[in-house]
């Protein structure tokens, strides 16, 4: 036995291969990484494409790991969903984002959205509603100033849970959006249903909205079903001017992507907003 925290103890089997070590390795660090203040969020700008302004921003965890170094969400999100550990290190990630967007707006930018992403585990805590609550009021951010991100796959289980879990968090005042839209389940039947507020068409239908054809259609039908419904839509993963064109062109509302900024700290993120950089 290996003594590698304070209270744990990982027992490493010699028939374990590396990837199991490497797994383990992780979870026991991922146990102590909110105590040692090892996660940073970036922040990645959303812009309005009629205005060519920010108009908000998403939060993206990273893991500043001591030895490992910068460690990104897809290599322990998941692990933190498993074990459970999304749900703490999710409620910092929600507190540490609301702050942010709160001293933005003490710094003069006002009107910003700040979007997190809350993960199937977390969905599923009964306490979710009076965390984000609680959160709010300590904060003193608008509750219209932040989105939450969820995909389809929260609903998979109970989908009439999940639409009562919407309207409690909607008469919050916080504003929903489905994340990763059309690489889901149901993705249609129920959107009469949900309370939701923004559809945000998946990075793997951009890539290639500007070269294949049947990628470039359902963009454009995801935009018009998407405003018949009265949402508004983003487009992620946008990296190039020809994407930006045809999103564009198409009545997108808004885009986030490396075409106009990868994620960053919230220095250089406020540095932006500063600047007044523009599409
Ligand atoms: P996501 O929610 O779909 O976030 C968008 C991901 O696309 C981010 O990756 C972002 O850096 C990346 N991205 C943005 N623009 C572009 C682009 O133009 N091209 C390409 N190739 N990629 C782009 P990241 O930060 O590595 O996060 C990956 C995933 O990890 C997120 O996907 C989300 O599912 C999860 N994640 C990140 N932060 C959190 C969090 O605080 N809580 C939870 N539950 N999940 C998180
Ligand atoms: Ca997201
Ligand atoms: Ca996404
Ligand atoms: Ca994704």
């Amino acid at each position: 036995a290996k003594k590698l925290g304070r209270n744990t103890f990982q027992f490493y089997q010699p028939e374990m291969n590396d990837e199991a070590q490497e797994r383990l390795r992780i979870e026991s660090a991922l146990r102590n990484a909110l105590e040692r203040n090892e996660f940073v969020l970036h922040y990645q700008p959303q812009v309005d494409l009629e205005s060519g302004a920010i108009v908000g921003m998403e939060a993206l965890l990273r893991w500043q790991h001591p030895e490992l170094g910068m460690v990104p969400p897809a290599r322990f999100i998941g692990l933190a969903e498993e074990t459970g550990l999304i749900v703490p290190i999710g409620a910092w990630v929600l507190r540490t984002a609301c702050l942010q967007a709160r001293a933005l707006q003490d710094a003069g930018f006002s009107g910003l959205r700040m979007a997190v992403n809350l993960s199937a585990r977390q969905f599923a805590q009964p306490e979710l509603v009076s965390t984000i609550a609680a959160v709010l009021e300590e904060t003193g951010l608008p509750p219209a100033a932040l989105e939450l991100e969820l995909t389809e796959s929260l609903f998979m289980h109970d989908v009439a849970q999940g639409v009562h879990l919407l309207h409690e968090l909607k008469s919050l005042g916080v504003a929903l959006s489905i994340d990763d839209f059309g690489t889901g389940y149901s993705s249609l039947s129920y959107l009469r249903n949900f309370p939701i507020d923004v559809l945000k068409i998946d990075r793997s239908f951009v890539n290639d909205i500007a070269t294949d054809a049947d990628d470039a259609a359902i963009v454009v039908s995801v935009i018009a079903l998407a405003h018949n419904l009265g949402l508004r839509v983003i487009a992620e993963g946008v990296e190039s001017e020809e994407q930006l064109e045809f999103l564009r062109r198409h009545g997108c509302n808004e885009i986030q992507g490396y075409y106009f900024s990868r994620p960053v700290e919230a220095g250089a993120f406020q540095q932006m907003l500063q600047d007044g950089k523009q599409l």
